[in-house]
């Protein structure tokens, strides 16, 4: 390995275990004691690296734990939760350190509403304490996305919004890269970096938002389909006689279990003047609120229903509920469990573990930053060089 494709491996080996001991990175990069002993030096000395306490040892002296320097560089995280907007300014450990959200009209044109982006964004910029260290940005659209032309073709809960090419408005209006990816794909990638258990098994990470989307990971890959379409659980159809969905067909999973749902399910519970919204229900279900506590005990049936199609298409390792109803994540899991337990007959799919995410919507925004720093300085992404080696 030459000098710069080694500086950034010890950085990456680094960034994606959160901190690590020199030999910790010996072990994962196969570099030599010298060579990995000269990049920490190397990126100590230029402020990319700072040593973050020791890691606890049996006998003798304890090893230094290295951690990405915080201040060094910036990345923007967008999620597009329809109608929300939320934006995040995370430092390179991926600490959120401000945030900003606003709901957008989803019936005007697409180009209104990417204003609406492009102006939160500029004010996160405008207000963070270090401007020029933002390094990039990623946007979560919970959509069809052109990846090779960066434009985000359609989202269905946006009618006018159509061929939305967001690079060249970013490099345009700030000058910094954006990637796009799918919104719950990226909150699996946040979920997955956060949780530091991954033993590279399949997994599937389900976005319960104002839609259901599954982000499938096989061999520690994120599985896309033909037209990175493969994350539509919430338009499974579940009742051919049901409710009509936004998309035009009739009982979508989502009609029954998303966040507009449960609001749905609670004002038709609730008293005619009153209304909640998603996040006050989870908490008041964490409180015990007996009403709260029936409307999310009942999505949780039909999330079931849609989590049973899940083992029988892939038969995974384990699937991870993500998103704010894991404020409710007791109530929400004893009734899945229940019903899987009631409706699966084979043993193996049954085992499958069935567990919350720790993370709720902040995940996206997490999964963003992460996305970024993998493609700017890991692939040393549109400079030809890496942002490490630049002195
Ligand atoms: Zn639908």
């Amino acid at each position: 390995m030459t000098e710069g494709p080694s500086k950034t491996a010890v950085f990456q080996a680094i960034v994606e275990r959160k901190a690590a001991t020199q030999s910790e990175i010996m072990d994962i990069t196969g570099l030599s004691r010298s060579i990995v002993s000269s990049k920490l030096g190397q990126l100590c000395e230029d402020g990319f690296l700072t040593e973050n306490g020791y890691r606890d040892s049996s006998g003798g002296r304890k090893p230094t734990l290295f951690s990405p320097n915080p201040e060094a560089g910036f990345f923007i995280g967008i999620d597009v939760k329809a109608p929300l907007l939320r934006v995040a300014l995370l430092d390179l450990r991926f600490n959120i350190r401000e945030t900003r959200e606003a709901a957008c009209d989803p019936r005007a044109q697409g180009e209104v509403i990417l204003d609406q982006i492009v102006h939160m964004t500029n004010k996160l910029i405008r207000s963070s304490p270090e401007p020029k260290r933002i390094l990039g940005a990623s946007i979560g659209l919970p959509g069809l996305i052109d990846y090779t032309r960066s434009v985000s073709v359609a989202i269905e809960r946006f009618p006018a919004w159509r061929d939305i090419p967001i690079k060249d408005v970013f490099v345009n209006t700030f000058g910094i890269p954006v990637f796009l990816e799918n919104d719950v794909a990226l909150m699996a990638l946040g979920e997955n970096w956060h949780r530091q258990d991954n033993d590279g098994k399949d997994f599937l990470y389900v976005g319960f938002r104002t839609g259901i989307g599954v982000a499938t990971f096989i061999d520690g890959k994120l599985y896309k389909g033909v037209d990175g379409l493969a994350n539509m659980l919430g338009h499974s159809i579940v009742d051919m006689r049901g409710k009509p969905c936004y998309c035009g067909n009739r009982g979508c999973l989502e009609t029954l279990a998303s966040e507009p749902a449960i609001e749905e399910r609670a004002a038709a519970l609730l008293s005619p003047k009153k209304k909640m919204i998603a996040r006050d229900i989870y908490d008041a279900c964490r409180r015990g609120d007996d009403l709260a506590r029936k409307v999310i005990a009942e999505t949780g049936r039909y999330l079931a229903i849609g989590l049973i199609n899940l083992l029988c298409l892939f038969n995974p390792h384990q699937i991870i509920i993500g998103g704010d109803i894991i404020r409710a994540k007791d109530v929400l899991l004893e009734e899945v469990h229940k019903i899987i337990a009631e409706l699966v007959r084979s043993p193996s799919l049954r085992n499958t573990s069935i567990t919350s995410a720790q993370l709720g919507d902040e995940a996206a925004w997490i999964g963003a930053a992460y996305l970024a720093e993998q493609r700017i300085i890991g692939d040393g992404y549109d400079q030809g060089h890496t942002l490490l080696n630049r002195r």
